[in-house]
């Protein structure tokens, strides 16, 4: 009670994040450099480097906007987080489709859902394991929990990728730039050419009104880029980190403060885009209930033929996957 008399409720904004390889640990240090969470619980089957990742971020508390309390833990341990981050996996055997990781992610989130739904948990996940639209689909089958309150990250990152690309093409920054990937985080997945927008004005009519300026862009080539930078980044480095986890921050600064910001992410369809039971890529609103809701970009004939068939891509590996999940 305070010295006026009156109760006080400071809420932590506590977030745990299974698997502190790459992805995990960097997530972690986007949220604490950009002051977006306060606790952070690492759970890694591989207890000691969930340990050391803990003290590693904690050693740069001297320098962050405000203090936050990271540690490593149990799956246990989850059940009064706000958000849980999945980013299990393995990516040893580096392979060109991310499909390919599909049932040994499976028996990964198998392995810890049910136990994590025990401790009473009723937040939010945030996927990112891959495939990410088929376990995004699984980790709400296998919670329970509303479909709102499982988000993949789905075309997040490659919508990101699409606009620095296209930035670099036209030399306007890619913060004035709108632009979505749609569909499969994988090689099935669309640009929404044209959508795309430089700050209300539609992309295509921008390039076509300045023939001197943009003659030289090749939309075709520009989505075959963005749709295999990911596969060479990977090549390069053993690993995409960065990028995704300024994608996954953003996810949890739009829940955290009820922000209703556009953003793709992979979200469960019933009827938009005219398909039914699946998660996959597509611009959302996203506040404090999670996808809120999704928006309909009006896609011309080229790209609703190509998201029809990114969207076979994935109902057919969610069949693939129930199998697995059974068994
Ligand atoms: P990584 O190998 O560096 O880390 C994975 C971690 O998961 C390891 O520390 C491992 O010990 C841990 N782990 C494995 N099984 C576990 C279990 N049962 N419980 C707890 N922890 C477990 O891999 P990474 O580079 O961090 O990638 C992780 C995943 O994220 C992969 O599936 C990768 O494809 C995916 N990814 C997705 C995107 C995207 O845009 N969706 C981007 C980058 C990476």
């Amino acid at each position: 009670q305070s010295s006026r008399g009156r109760f006080f409720m400071i809420n932590t904004r506590k977030i745990g994040i299974i698997g502190a390889g790459h992805v995990g640990s960097h997530c972690a240090f986007s949220l604490i450099l950009q002051g977006v969470c306060d606790d952070i619980t690492f759970v890694d089957v591989n207890k000691e480097k969930a340990v050391s990742q803990a003290f590693d971020c904690m050693d740069t508390l001297a320098f962050l906007p405000h203090r936050a309390v990271i540690k490593s833990g149990e799956i246990k341990d989850l059940g009064d987080k706000d958000i849980i981050i999945i980013c299990v996996g393995t990516i040893d055997n580096i392979s060109k489709d991310r499909l390919c990781e599909l049932d040994h992610s499976l028996k990964i989130i198998k392995s810890f859902i049910p136990e994590i739904m025990k401790t009473g948990f009723n937040g939010y996940f945030i996927v990112i394991t891959n495939p990410v639209d088929i376990i995004t689909y699984y980790v709400q089958q296998l919670s329970g929990l509303p479909y709102n309150k499982v988000i993949g990250t789905g075309t997040g990152l490659d919508s990101a990728r699409l606009r620095r690309i296209l930035s670099v093409e036209t030399e306007i920054d890619a913060r004035s730039i709108q632009a979505y990937m749609l569909g499969e985080h994988g090689d099935s997945q669309v640009a929404a050419f044209s959508c795309a927008t430089v700050n209300g004005k539609l992309l295509p009519e921008l390039i076509a009104e300045k023939p001197e300026k943009f003659s030289k862009i090749d939309f075709e080539a520009i989505e075959k880029k963005t749709t295999e930078t990911g596969w060479d980044i990977l090549c390069g480095k053993g690993s995409t980190e960065f990028g995704i986890a300024c994608t996954c921050t953003e996810v949890v600064k739009a829940i955290f403060h009820d922000e209703k910001k556009v953003m793709p992410c992979s979200a469960f369809l019933q009827g938009e885009y005219g398909t039914f039971d699946i998660y996959a890529g597509v611009p959302a609103v996203i506040g404090k209930e999670g996808i809120e809701y999704i928006i309909e970009l009006p896609l011309n004939e080229r790209e609703k033929k190509k998201l029809s068939n990114t969207f076979d891509i994935i109902k057919h590996h969610v069949e693939i996957g129930r199998e697995s999940v059974k068994n």
